[in-house]
């Protein structure tokens, strides 16, 4: 069976870089006997446009029928008046929601190439390879109560609350160690038990899943330490797993470690395995329409489908190994060049990955 995959080009570059993608993975298609059949969907700023609702009820139709989705990007200064309600941000965040993409893959990959663009030492970074997953739909952002409130005496008060149940750290902990099993087999757990009672209760459950999976070495590590060891030695990690809010400032404080933000894949992947795949980087409205965009990270938000949504851990191989060689042969977009470096525009880049995908 053909796997059907659902494209959400949205706004700004967003149909340049996932154009790019489809054509990649039209090659594997048509040169190495994948199967998939593309579909494509308003989803952003665009879909306010045209219906008035940044995620239409038909494209999340779409989306719940569809084996695996891609998206572009949503947003733009077009949209930043909308009415928060509708706004392009809150049709990704819904999507995610509804689908329950409760576990989001963020991997920090320094490809050889391109050590010298990392802000840190090329020996502190060269060959890092490691991957944070985060909770996505629970913990600090989600918690009820939340708001500001205006006290007796006058002054205002803003509050939030922090919460997870067992059940929730569980299958975040379960992805995490199923994750690490395929890769160099240790998770460390990142949290605030020293002060949260969340976080204690986090790493009980940690523990006890862990008993499940004894080839997996799991360690502990309170935030603050974990950001500051990612800067020291960051190839000490394998796989880091942690809170929605926690990740969120982890993953891109790793990231960055890479040096581009032009490279970096995403997924957000729910309890069966089924995911929406996306590049980290935005919009990029400053250079939209003008074909120099680089759709590498969303060309890897592609091989990140087809390593953990659809099965196709060899196809996965293959386009990594092509963007590799691509870079080896100093061929950069503009955010990736040297000084020295000439810089090529989106089709060039895409036709570059094409070419070495080889032969069938
Ligand atoms: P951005 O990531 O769009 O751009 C930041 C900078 O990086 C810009 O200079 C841009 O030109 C550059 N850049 C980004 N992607 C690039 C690529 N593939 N190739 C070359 N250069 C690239 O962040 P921003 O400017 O803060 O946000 C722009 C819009 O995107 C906003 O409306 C924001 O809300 C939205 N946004 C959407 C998502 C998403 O869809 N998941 C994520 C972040 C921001």
């Amino acid at each position: 069976m053909a796997h059907k995959i659902l494209l959400l080009a949205g706004d700004g570059i967003g149909p340049e870089i996932v154009g790019a993608t489809e054509q990649v993975l039209g090659a594997l298609r048509d040169r190495f006997g994948f199967a998939c059949e593309f579909e494509h969907a308003l989803m952003g700023g665009c879909a306010i446009d045209a219906h008035g609702d940044s995620l239409p009820a038909a494209t999340l139709d779409l989306a719940r029928s569809a084996d695996a989705i891609l998206l572009g990007a949503v947003g733009g200064p077009k949209w930043d008046q909308v009415e928060r309600a509708i706004r392009p941000e809150r049709g990704l965040l819904r999507l995610r929601s509804e689908l329950g993409f409760y576990c989001n893959l963020r991997p920090a990959v320094l490809f050889p190439a391109l050590a010298d663009a990392s802000s840190l030492k090329r020996d502190v970074v060269a060959g890092l390879d490691i991957m944070i997953i985060r909770e996505l739909t629970g913990g600090i952002y989600f918690g009820q109560p939340r708001g500001i409130e205006t006290l007796a005496d006058g002054r205002r008060r803003g509050f939030n609350t922090l919460e997870y149940r067992e059940d929730e750290i569980e299958r975040i902990m379960r992805s995490g160690f199923d994750i690490a099993r395929k890769r160099g087999k240790r998770l460390c757990s990142v949290d605030k038990a020293n002060v949260l009672e969340v976080s204690e209760l986090w790493r009980e459950v940690a523990e006890t899943v862990g008993r499940d999976y004894p080839d997996v070495e799991l360690s502990h590590m309170y935030v603050d330490n974990a950001s500051m060891q990612l800067v020291r030695t960051p190839k000490q990690f394998d796989v880091i797993v942690t809170t929605n809010m926690f990740g969120d400032i982890l993953s891109d404080l790793a990231a960055m470690l890479t040096g581009s933000i032009g490279m970096l894949p995403s997924a957000s992947l729910d309890a069966n395995g089924k995911g929406l795949f996306e590049p980290v980087h935005g919009s990029a409205p400053d250079i939209a329409g003008r074909g120099v965009a680089n759709p590498l990270a969303t060309i890897l938000s592609a091989s990140m489908m087809l390593r953990y949504t659809l099965n196709e851990a060899a196809l996965a191989d293959r386009l990594e190994a092509a963007v590799a060689r691509v870079l080896e042969g100093g061929i950069r977009t503009a955010d990736i060049a040297g000084a020295d470096d000439r810089a090529v525009g989106t089709a060039d880049m895409t036709t570059a990955v094409i070419d070495a995908l080889g032969a069938a």
